[in-house]
């Protein structure tokens, strides 16, 4: 059985703070006495497991008990009444909340446009709802090798497209990495392959070169009388990575940040002290220096990247930032939480969630809500539908042609153009979130180099350069014979 000394040694707690942990271990244990999940592991392992995540990012004894909690009401013999008894209403509200989240699955249009609104709606409500529920499906998606394979895709899809992207916007960039790359294998396991062989190629000969710079530079800034500055490194997680690399054809050359050097320092001033001695000694690479502390990304994040290129030749890219600014990259919300920041919609930071609330309340326009929503959450993928309201999921900028593709390659290859929204539309047409796509197949039709001009998802493209080379191959056999 896992021991609470696990979770205690976390954090500093009181003894109230143990005290209630300490219960609702007890008491979820009891809960789930005899109960097994797939993997033959007690259930409380699973609870035990979701509690820690959440311990580990820094949340109080409130929500890590509720973690002990989640699955008590949903899948064992107590009732909602004895857990108000015990853990009173703000305990158990949250342990309802969760429940009723676990009800919503993705699955095709109708369904899912109502369910990401009850998801939003739901945090807008007590976003510790959200953050259990990330904690929950984090040990759910590390465990899915138990799972029936059919159900595998589905759920690692769920974690892409719905709960990672969430995560980012709470800007819990750890939690995200984690959530994607645990998913990535299962939603799409030829390009987790490929990806990363890919990056172990590029890590092998870089890595050595980093390290090389790592020493320089704390040479140096020891010399400036910069001290007590942390430097280290990060692999870029396999399935940003792939993200990137799709926009790029998967040519790796257009990646600079495979392994990024990080370079923490004590405040503001520091990281313009520190880029200024960087720039120094190395030369950086035009157009690649950003300034997230005087522009932040739209999640808040906060850094300065740069991209240096060595004497050799080797490009490292370099992210300078205070170990605040470290925190709330990588536990986002969480951070705030443990500062005990008041977050209740006076931050402007989160005033996101506050649009979220107001636009969920205007009930006549659930379209609205969901383009807003989509092009806010989503920015980088393209959600259309099939006439049966199946979603396709495509790069931005992705065509007709794409989501054919994205159906079924035989409807890709012999597509001749679309109905979007039932009207006509080219097969160069390209997709907005939400447009139901229909496309008009002809037998005659056959892919053509052109077609290459446009698709932007990487399994389109694969088709069609596949075709054209057995193309060409064969009308090169064909007018040989004729010789
Ligand atoms: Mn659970």
């Amino acid at each position: 059985m896992p021991q609470i000394e696990t979770i205690f040694n976390t954090q500093k707690f009181t003894k109230k703070d143990r005290d209630l942990i300490a219960q609702a271990y007890d008491f979820a244990k009891i809960a789930h006495n005899g109960q097994l999940r797939k993997s033959g592991e007690p259930y409380f392992v699973h609870v035990f497991t979701t509690a820690k995540n959440l311990a580990e990012i820094g949340m109080d004894s409130t929500i890590i008990a509720a973690g002990f909690l989640h699955d008590v009401l949903e899948d064992t013999e107590v009732k909602e009444d004895e857990m108000r008894q015990v853990f009173g209403d703000e305990i158990t509200n949250l342990v309802l909340s969760v429940t009723k989240l676990g009800t919503v699955k993705y699955t095709g249009i109708q369904r899912n446009v109502e369910n990401l609104r009850k998801f939003f709606v739901s945090i807008a409500d007590d976003m510790r709802v959200i953050v259990i529920k990330l904690a929950d499906r984090l040990h759910n998606i590390e465990t899915l090798q138990h799972v029936r394979p059919d159900k595998q895709k589905r759920i690692a899809l769920e974690t892409l497209e719905v709960y990672a992207p969430l995560a980012d916007r709470l800007s819990m960039g750890k939690l995200k990495g984690r959530l994607e790359d645990a998913a990535f294998p299962y939603a799409y396991p030829q390009e987790y392959e490929k990806t990363k062989i890919l990056r172990e190629s590029r890590t092998d000969t870089a890595m050595p070169e980093l390290l090389k710079v790592e020493k320089n530079l704390k040479k140096i800034f020891n010399d400036y009388n910069l001290k007590n500055i942390q430097i280290d490194h990060r692999e870029k997680h396999l399935y940003s990575l792939w993200k990137k690399l799709e926009k790029y054809q998967m040519d790796i050359n257009h990646v600079y940040d495979i392994i990024a050097m990080r370079v923490i320092v004590k405040n503001i001033e520091e990281c313009y002290l520190a880029l200024g001695l960087i720039h120094g000694t190395y030369k950086p690479l035009p157009g690649r220096i950003k300034d997230y502390i005087a522009l932040p990304k739209p999640n808040g994040y906060r850094s300065i990247h740069t991209t240096i290129i060595t004497d050799t030749g080797s490009i490292i890219e370099i992210q300078i930032r205070t170990l605040e600014m470290h925190q709330e990259a990588e536990y986002g919300l969480a951070a705030h939480f443990a500062y005990k920041e008041n977050i209740n919609g006076n931050d402007e930071k989160y005033a996101w969630i506050k649009e979220l609330r107001d636009a969920q309340q205007d009930e006549t326009n659930i379209d609205n809500f969901f383009k807003n929503l989509k092009t806010d959450f989503f920015h980088d993928r393209v959600f259309a539908f099939t006439p049966k309201g199946e979603i396709i999921n495509l790069p931005e900028g992705g065509s007709v042609l794409d989501f054919a593709f994205n159906v079924h390659s035989e409807i890709g290859m012999h597509a001749e153009a679309g109905e979007v929204n039932g009207k006509y539309a080219k097969l160069d047409y390209k997709l907005k979130n939400g447009d139901v796509v229909k496309i008009i197949i002809n037998k005659k039709i056959n892919p053509s180099s052109k077609w290459l001009s446009f698709v932007k998802s990487s399994i389109a493209r694969k088709h069609i350069e596949k075709y054209l080379k057995q193309n060409s191959l064969l009308s090169r056999l064909l007018s040989f014979n004729q010789k």
